[in-house]
């Protein structure tokens, strides 16, 4: 199977339970960066329930839980399987790979379809993010795959252990974004980079439809993208799988329900102008 020779790679960088406030609040030099050279919005929308699995199958299936069905941390079959982003890249001979670090996220595609996956058991230590990003910027490097999803739990962690917005929550945000430079570095220069999370959170937990639980910062950079501009339309984790086809291309699949975030694009007159 051949691959395009010149296909620049996507990177998504799930951020898990980060809140847009935090960003703001917290030292965030890579984040700050990435406003500056991309589109971004700090009120995009998580799914209800705002929780890590639902909102997973919901980013890769471009479908809220009431189509996928799945409530909680907890898999079983769809009823009604949905062709995913993994899925629909595959059959355009587009590799995905996927570095994570909790382990219902294996789900998020149909088995037969990822190019490359590290998993650990980490996403409860402190510093488990560091093994996934070690991992991501050697595949990345290596060009291990087109589509590349990074998933860093820790925050999320933190979060229920000592409260959203707590000290220590903040510093593991500041350490989040370090590991997220370390990935824009490693990133070839024609990359697109998108970076969001699954939803916030409030006190010690998340799940509901506050605001703090259901907002969510978005960030995406690269070479088709406005620069230093904040997106207005409504962006929702439905949009993800859309907006990633449309990085490569490709229309979304019939089963989505999301729209890609044409707004953050450049269009072709303002490339001409610009
Ligand atoms: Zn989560």
């Amino acid at each position: 199977m051949m691959n395009p020779p010149e296909t620049p790679p996507v990177i998504f960088i799930m951020t898990d339970g980060v809140r847009p406030d935090a960003i703001a609040t917290a030292n965030t030099p890579a984040l700050d960066q990435l406003k500056q050279r991309g589109a971004y919005t700090m009120q995009a929308q998580s799914v209800v329930p705002s929780i890590t699995l639902p909102c997973h199958m919901s980013i890769f299936n471009s479908v809220p839980p009431s189509r996928h069905g799945i409530l909680e941390n907890h898999y079983h079959p769809l009823a009604r399987p949905v062709t995913g982003l993994v899925e629909h890249l595959h059959r355009k001979e587009l590799r995905s790979g996927m570095y994570y670090n909790w382990d219902f996220l294996r789900d998020v595609c149909r088995p037969g379809y990822l190019h490359t996956s590290f998993y650990v058991n980490t996403a409860y230590n402190i510093n488990g993010d560091e093994i996934i990003v070690d991992h991501a910027c050697e595949a990345i490097a290596a060009n291990m795959a087109d589509f590349h999803f990074v998933y860093l739990g820790t925050a999320d962690t933190v979060g229920h252990a000592m409260g959203w917005m707590s000290d220590m929550y903040l510093l593991q945000v500041e350490m989040l974004d370090s590991l997220i430079g370390r990935v824009l570095e490693a990133a070839p220069t024609q990359s697109h980079i998108l970076v969001h999370s699954d939803h916030g959170g409030h006190e010690r937990d998340h799940g509901t439809e506050m605001p703090e639980d259901m907002t969510i910062p978005w960030f995406l950079v690269g070479p088709s993208v406005r620069q230093n501009y904040e997106v207005q339309q409504p962006v929702s984790l439905l949009d993800t799988a859309p907006t990633i086809a449309a990085l490569f291309g490709l229309p979304s699949h019939r089963d989505w329900e999301g729209q890609p975030v044409t707004e953050a694009f450049i269009n072709q007159g303002d490339e001409q102008a610009g």
